[in-house]
């Protein structure tokens, strides 16, 4: 069945990291032993390998004296920092899921997500601390609350991570992680709304994470092997979502410098390529849009870079072809991954081909597919899907959702339309499924139509993208008023900004219409939706 001549194999992946990330961490963290792995140019302050196993094993043992290992979940809610790291890998220490979320969410966004993952522990910052302890007051599971950063706060019921660190140097040799069985044991749970629905908790195994480290190691085996221990890659996309959150654990795993950028400023970001040398940018589409737009860029020189990555979402091709003219860089190039295929599935290393998302990585399979599910030959568009070691294990306690997105065969089906050329090289051209990008961060549209349709005054609703030339897509919401109610545009905008984090809010605007579009099962006709507002972008 797999050997059909429209499925791409990649080539065969060499297998080294067996085992569990836990005992991989213990053991490479102390091979990079003085190399500093994490700097943080907001507080000046930087970490070595060995001073992050050192901790992590201090907050393992704080885990485990609570009776948390393997099956339990552990959350972090915070912006991109040192702790952040450190509570990753003192998770894996102990065999536990590592379950972040998004600092940006409001208190009934992280609700629906703490919901999912039922984690024993959060670890937040002085940015979440407040809507945390609202969210342990509901969920008689959430034992602990810890704080990162100060060294005292007023409510004794809260553990200072700074006291559970307890001032630790020294690497605990005496510490073992458990055995874990790779296949089954669940390593994260990150949040993906997929191709329908409300944000679901996306279940990656310790295999699935293993399996992407030997990829990385056959297609960037320079990053790997450079031995310069300060080759630095720039942090900045959030922790929490796949991307960052792999991009942060591939480095400490290759066991080089990472800057980590808490909250994107233009002249931080800037900086920060100069003073640590950024060979390597690695990054989603709207950073890059800053590099070409940004008035400041032009005050710095930023020779030291030598290439440029893009995942998360689509990079136009005029911006590839300016990125290499302006700043003179050979490989400017993309890859394309879902939360569920634990990151990128299609990588273009060499940046040939503009507009490419690259070839299939070893030991993955992926075609693209017709309306009858029929693997289609080169140049034909469809549905592109994937089979192999990076495809999550399943939504958390959602079998639906797992069987409607990983067919029988193990096929995960994207939602997303693609075609590849005669050399294997794939192009997305679409997006069949609801979800929306904005700068790269998921916007459910069923999580913005579920809300507004608790307005009385509101009969109907759909959710799109409108095509943004910054943002990639804006969500844009049309409306049907309910008869003998008013309500305006700012209003709505109004209400979803009470309830929504910044990402989902309504930039694209409200269109009131007299009917929402609606197949005869009463299912959105999106395409007609989109294809309306492309009409209105065309109009501007
Ligand atoms: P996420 O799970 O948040 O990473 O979102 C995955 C989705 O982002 C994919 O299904 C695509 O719709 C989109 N995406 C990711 N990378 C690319 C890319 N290089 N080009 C176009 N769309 C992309």
């Amino acid at each position: 069945m797999d050997n059909h001549p429209n499925i791409l194999h990649g080539p065969p992946l060499e297998r080294y990291v067996t085992g569990s990330l836990g005992e991989l961490l213990l053991m490479l963290l102390k091979v990079h032993d003085d190399n500093i792995v994490l700097v943080d140019p907001s507080i000046d302050e930087e970490l070595s390998a060995t001073a992050l196993l050192a901790k992590s094993i201090q907050v393992a043992k704080w885990l485990k004296s609570l009776g948390i290992g393997l099956g339990d979940r552990v959350c972090v809610n915070s912006e991109n920092r040192f702790e952040f790291a450190i509570t990753t890998a003192a998770t894996m220490l102990v065999a536990a899921t590592f379950a972040p979320l998004n600092p940006d969410y409001t208190p009934a966004e992280a609700n629906h997500v703490i919901k999912l993952s039922k984690p024993k522990v959060i670890f937040c910052s002085e940015l979440t601390i407040n809507k945390m302890k609202g969210l342990k007051s509901e969920h008689s599971y959430i034992q602990k609350l810890v704080l990162f950063g100060p060294t005292s706060y007023p409510d004794s019921d809260i553990v200072i991570f700074e006291n559970i660190l307890n001032g630790v140097t020294e690497i605990d040799e005496s510490f073992t992680a458990p055995e874990v069985d790779p296949n089954e044991t669940v390593a994260t749970i990150l949040c993906s709304s997929g191709t329908t629905g409300l944000p679901k908790g996306v279940m990656c195994t310790h295999e699935n994470m293993a399996a992407f480290f030997d990829i990385g190691r056959m297609q960037f085996l320079d990053m790997l092997i450079s031995d310069d221990p300060s080759d630095a890659i720039m942090g900045l996309t959030p922790f929490f979502h796949s991307f960052g959150f792999m991009l942060m654990f591939v480095n400490i795993v290759r066991g080089k410098k990472m800057v980590v950028i808490r909250k994107f400023q233009t002249k931080l970001f800037l900086d920060a390529i100069v003073r640590y040398k950024v060979r390597r940018l690695i990054v989603p589409p709207p950073v890059l849009l800053v590099l070409i737009k940004s008035p400041l860029t032009k005050n710095y020189d930023l020779s030291c870079l030598k290439e440029i990555r893009s995942g998360a979402a689509a990079l136009g091709k005029d911006m590839e072809q300016e990125l290499k003219e302006r700043f003179k860089i050979k490989t400017v190039a993309q890859s394309y991954g879902m939360t569920e295929t634990t990151l990128g599935v299609l990588l273009n290393i060499t940046g040939e081909k503009l507009g490419s998302v690259g070839k299939i990585v070893p030991g993955m399979m992926v075609k693209i597919i017709n309306e009858e599910g029929e693997p289609l030959g080169p140049y034909q568009e469809g549905e592109v899907c994937f089979k192999g070691p990076l495809i999550m294990k399943g939504y958390v306690d959602n079998p639906q959702a797992t069987a409607e997105t990983i067919d029988p065969d193990g096929w995960l089906h994207t939602g997303d339309i693609a075609y590849y050329d005669e050399d294997g090289f794939f192009f997305i051209v679409d997006r069949i499924k609801e979800l929306i990008k904005y700068k790269g961060f998921q916007v459910a549209p069923a999580e913005l139509e579920g809300l507004l349709l608790t307005r009385p005054e509101i009969q109907d609703a759909a959710v799109i993208g409108l095509p943004d030339e910054n943002a990639g897509e804006l969500p844009l919401a049309y409306v049907v008023i309910r008869e003998g109610y008013h309500i305006t545009e700012n209003q709505i905008q109004k209400f979803l900004a009470d309830s929504l984090s910044p990402q989902k809010q309504l930039r694209g605007g409200v269109i009131f219409v007299n009917e929402i579009p609606r197949n005869q099962t009463g299912k959105i006709l999106r395409r007609v939706l989109r294809e309306r507002a492309r009409g209105l972008v065309k109009a501007k």
